[in-house]
């Protein structure tokens, strides 16, 4: 089936929406002394793969979804220099349908060594195989909340967080262990505050990390590269990317502000 075109009028919506979001992204991000420009995915879930397609045709290509099936459908059907990101919940018999999606650029919400095994063994049996391992961001509950997934944000010698990462760098050559994501709180993200809390735990939880993978050092030459690249730091959605931004983030995942509202799942 042919795909569907964007209209012109969805087309200069939409461009329009995502050009506004990404100057406050480079606003937001200015006085980095790095000079580092965070990553804008474009959220693009629960909506048609024509609205991908505007912005794909705009020069746009991170784009995420949140459900397994739906990512597959829109990959086969878009563009194959589209870099996906996974940014759904993820269940371990999901893992394989994810993995065999050519351009997966990251899956963000590993929060298991189950899920990690069962990504390496389809990423180590795929053909052709990958050109470059599949990043993989470990996603953290930062704000305590039990509905919300994700590790505990302790990367203390015995935390879960610390198990995976060790795991992933030691275990898994097919995956690059490539930073930590976090949604955090409606509260936090909308309290008026100086710095969001939330995003303070990832920023914590990040250097933690580091400093005991920096330990490892020597052990595994794979540990060397994690720790001379250092992690990336997934934070911030529509209501608190510029916030999330100056709190050092370096991915922000963006929907509703530049698709609109959503519909309900399912209709
Ligand atoms: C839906 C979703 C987003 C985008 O949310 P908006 O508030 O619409 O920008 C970002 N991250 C995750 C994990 C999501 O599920």
């Amino acid at each position: 089936m042919p795909l569907e075109q964007p209209t012109e009028e969805r087309s200069a919506e939409l461009i329009s929406l995502f050009d506004e979001i990404q100057q406050q992204v480079n606003a937001a991000a200015s006085d980095r002394a790095s000079g580092d420009k965070p990553r804008l995915v474009a959220v693009s879930k629960l909506k048609p793969a024509s609205d991908i397609l505007a912005l794909y045709q705009h020069g746009v290509r991170h784009f995420g979804e949140n459900y397994p099936q739906e990512l597959v459908d829109k990959a086969k059907e878009l563009p194959s220099d589209i870099e996906w990101h996974f940014i759904g919940a993820l269940q371990s018999n999901k893992a394989k349908m994810l993995a065999s999606i050519p351009n997966l650029f990251a899956l963000e919400t590993l929060t298991s060594i189950k899920s990690a095994n069962h990504l390496h063994n389809t990423l180590s049996s795929l053909s052709p195989p990958r050109t470059t391992p599949l990043n993989v961001f470990l996603q953290l509950n930062t704000s305590s909340e039990p509905q919300k997934a994700g590790l505990a944000p302790s990367a203390s010698a015995d935390s879960d967080l610390l198990a995976l990462a060790t795991h992933i760098v030691e275990k898994c050559p097919t995956l690059r262990l490539r930073g930590l994501m976090t949604i955090g709180s409606f509260e936090s993200s909308t309290a008026d505050g100086e710095l969001n809390p939330d995003f303070e735990v990832l920023v914590k939880a990040r250097e933690e990390l580091v400093e005991e993978l920096r330990r490892k050092v020597g052990s595994n030459e794979e540990f060397d590269a994690v720790v001379k690249e250092g992690l990336e730091l997934s934070m911030g959605m529509s209501e608190d990317f510029a916030q999330a931004i100056r709190q050092g983030s370096s991915n922000v995942r963006v929907g509703s502000k530049i698709f609109g509202k959503r519909p309900p799942r399912g209709v």
